[in-house]
């Protein structure tokens, strides 16, 4: 008898996962308040802080039960004090969520938005800072996942750095397969998930803080539970202040190691980019075209216009039958496009199996 393919998750997180990721979910039982907890804590954030050497000891990993929205709200959170004053830039869905977290926080904040489909203009972030000097924090989006585009960084770290300003990143979707370069873009903080580029479980995110952070100033935080200076305070022993997902780090810990052995952050990227172009000329093929240019795109995931003639929906379930699950555009990219991400453990074979599928549905 053959087995029935397996489910492969081409959306942008959670992923298909690896069989020793998925089998280090059953690792045992363990207590958070045990040394081994610690251990395996320890492991993990040195991993972490190995993901991107030049992170160094200067930023600290902080582990957090949530998705990655909580690692997002837990740095914007924690880190724009209270009486500080953020500039937010916007072009798509998760710059949108950081300026609605600090709207929930009660803190004031400017948001400079830009068309989904275009860049961070450096000129306009730069009048906007002339303009208003009240600016402590600059927030960002690294890979906007709801276009697919990486936003450029160099000339936002140094602007940001001339300027002695924070700058936060949402790293979510792209941290462990793009480049980040903490020191020349003066990195406050990053957050991140464990469930995209890292290959690990839903169920855990995390922020790399840089340690300097935590001193002179009180923590901004408006929440109990995502409040990064209480997860680093010295009266915890190391143990964190709450129930941690164990289980999901048991995972995390594995593709942490997976990620090391195969060549770390460069050599994913360079898979994705592989898987990427595959699918890309196929769908080519089939007339789909891609929404962004290939300079601006992430090797994360792609966004496609679709065909004339073709129904997202009928894409979506003529694939989901075949065993695949594809993304639909958000927002007003919602029915026009169809996103689709090589993350997690996705191979070359199953790429041919995908663009097969689609062609059936596009010349039927
Ligand atoms: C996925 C993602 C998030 C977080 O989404 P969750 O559903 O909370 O995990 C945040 N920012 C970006 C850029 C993302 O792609």
């Amino acid at each position: 008898m053959t087995r029935p393919p397996r489910t492969l998750l081409l959306n942008p997180g959670p992923v298909t996962l690896s069989s020793r990721v998925r089998e280090a979910l059953v690792r045992g039982d363990l207590c958070h308040r045990e040394p081994e907890f610690l251990e395996l804590q320890a492991e993990i954030c040195r991993r972490l802080g190995r993901v991107y050497p030049e992170a160094g000891d200067d930023w600290v990993p902080i582990l957090l039960a949530s998705s990655g929205t909580g690692a997002v709200e837990a740095m914007v959170g924690s880190l724009v004090p209270r009486d500080g004053h953020a500039l937010v830039l916007v072009n798509g869905v998760y710059g949108e969520r950081m300026a609605a977290m600090l709207a929930a926080q009660g803190k004031s904040h400017r948001t400079l938005s830009f068309p989904w489909e275009a860049p961070l203009d450096l000129e306009q972030v730069e009048a906007c800072l002339d303009s208003d000097e009240r600016v402590t924090h600059v927030l960002a989006v690294h890979h906007e996942t709801t276009t697919g585009r990486l936003n450029a960084l160099d000339g936002l770290g140094a602007l940001c750095r001339r300027r002695g300003l924070s700058l936060l990143l949402d790293a979510v979707s792209s941290f462990g397969a793009e480049e980040i370069r903490f020191l020349p873009w003066g990195l406050e903080a990053v957050a991140a998930s464990a469930n995209k580029c890292l290959h690990g479980v839903p169920g855990v995110s995390l922020v790399l803080v840089r340690r300097s952070a935590f001193s002179g100033r009180p923590s901004g935080a408006t929440s109990v539970y995502l409040d990064l200076f209480r997860h680093v305070s010295p009266e915890g022993g190391g143990y964190p202040p709450f129930t941690p997902a164990v289980q999901p780090l048991m995972a995390l810990d594995e593709a942490l190691r997976e990620l090391e052995e195969t060549g770390g952050w460069r050599a994913r990227r360079e898979r994705y980019r592989r898987l990427s172009a595959l699918v890309g000329q196929g769908l080519g093929r089939l007339g789909f075209v891609p929404l962004l240019d290939a300079c601006d795109r992430s090797c994360v995931l792609t966004a496609y216009h679709l065909p004339p003639g073709l129904e997202y929906d009928c894409l979506h379930d003529g694939l989901r039958e075949a065993g695949f699950v594809i993304y639909a555009g958000q927002g007003r990219l919602r029915g026009g496009i169809v996103r689709i991400s090589t993350m997690g453990d996705v191979r070359e074979e199953d790429v041919e199996r995908l663009l097969e599928k689609v062609r059936t549905l596009v010349e039927s």
